[in-house]
């Protein structure tokens, strides 16, 4: 049986060290870092998403504001809003809330956010200092996995990692940061030809690519650190039952939400897994925390304060 990574912990530290810093900026030079976040449409995930992120920005002492902007916006009408938020002083970080609607090209939008502002680390210019292993803002998802592998000691050189999703978000710069780490890497994806078994030789395997308990024991190598990314609403209590068997908090949630958050890995994982990150619990928080982190950072580097 192996042991639940849980990231709540790591990214309470976090925020902890981000409010503090926040805090002492404030009394010092009275200046703090502030955020925007572009919705576009209205998308109830990406609402949800960007409320977690406000409501974490507030906790910090970090200014935010949320630009809530029609589905049917043209790309010039976008790109000015964000030209706007490229020249306001008091605006350190720009996040555009994924995914655009399908008229938007998400690489033209993204293209137009100043590179020092660009708090998720997807502008091409960051990508590419990541490929490249210098200091920049990275993806807050990968960077949190980075982040919990290594608090708890558990060591990326010289191990065999699979990641399933090759998502920009996620899959892509988690295999350029696990590279970096020297662990040797294996980026799979829907056209991948025995799956399972290319999985099953990972001594770290990571799972993103959204869907729900896909992940199965037989993909896994026993004593494999497995990180779980998904997330997954399920609304199906049968099928809940039959991967948890009786779980109050689940039952609970599709009674009063009408759905669990589920991962893409199977529950069952945890007994052939040395460990296995739990969703919810897991590598959300850490995504949330590194967000306010990089928010800090590019404040701190703007303003020549490091
Ligand atoms: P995405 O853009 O939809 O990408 C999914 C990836 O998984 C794609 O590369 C796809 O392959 C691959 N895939 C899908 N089905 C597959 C299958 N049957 N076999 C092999 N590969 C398969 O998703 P994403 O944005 O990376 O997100 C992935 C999951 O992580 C979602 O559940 C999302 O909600 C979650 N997420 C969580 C956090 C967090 O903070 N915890 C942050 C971001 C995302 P192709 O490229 O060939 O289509």
């Amino acid at each position: 049986m192996g042991i639940w990574l849980e990231g709540k912990t790591l990214a309470k530290e976090i925020k902890e060290k981000v409010k503090k810093e926040v805090s002492y900026c404030l009394k010092k030079k009275n200046q703090k870092p502030g955020l925007v976040g572009i919705l576009v449409g209205k998308n109830k995930a990406s609402q949800v998403y960007l409320r977690i992120k406000e409501r974490s920005c507030f906790e910090m002492g970090i200014h935010s504001e949320i630009l809530n902007l029609p589905a049917d916006i043209n790309p010039s009408a976008l790109k000015s809003k964000i030209e706007t938020l490229n020249q306001r002083e008091d605006i350190d970080g720009i996040l555009v809330q994924l995914p655009l609607p399908s008229s938007l090209d998400p690489y033209e939008i993204i293209n137009s956010i100043l590179p020092e502002k660009d708090v998720d680390g997807f502008h091409p210019y960051n990508l590419g200092n990541l490929l490249m292993n210098q200091i920049g803002l990275k993806p807050c998802t990968p960077l949190g996995i980075i982040e919990l592998l290594k608090n708890r000691e558990i060591s990326i050189e010289g191990k065999r990692v699979v990641i399933i999703g090759r998502s920009l978000i996620v899959g892509k710069p988690l295999a350029a940061m696990m590279t970096n780490e020297n662990g040797t890497v294996t980026i799979c994806h829907s056209r991948t030809k025995n799956l399972s078994q290319v999985a099953a030789e990972a001594d770290i395997l990571v799972a993103a690519m959204g869907r729900g308990a896909f992940v199965t024991p037989e993909f896994i190598k026993e004593g494999a650190t497995v990180v779980d990314v998904g997330m997954n609403y399920l609304t199906d209590r049968e099928k809940m039952e039959s991967l948890f068997g009786k779980d109050e908090k689940r039952e609970k949630d599709i009674n009063e939400k009408g759905y669990t958050l589920i991962g893409d890995v199977h529950p069952l994982v945890i007994e052939k897994a040395e460990y296995l990150t739990p969703v919810p619990r897991g590598v959300g928080p850490l995504t949330v925390a590194l967000l306010m982190r990089n928010t800090l950072d590019a404040f701190k580097r703007r303003k020549n304060l490091q």
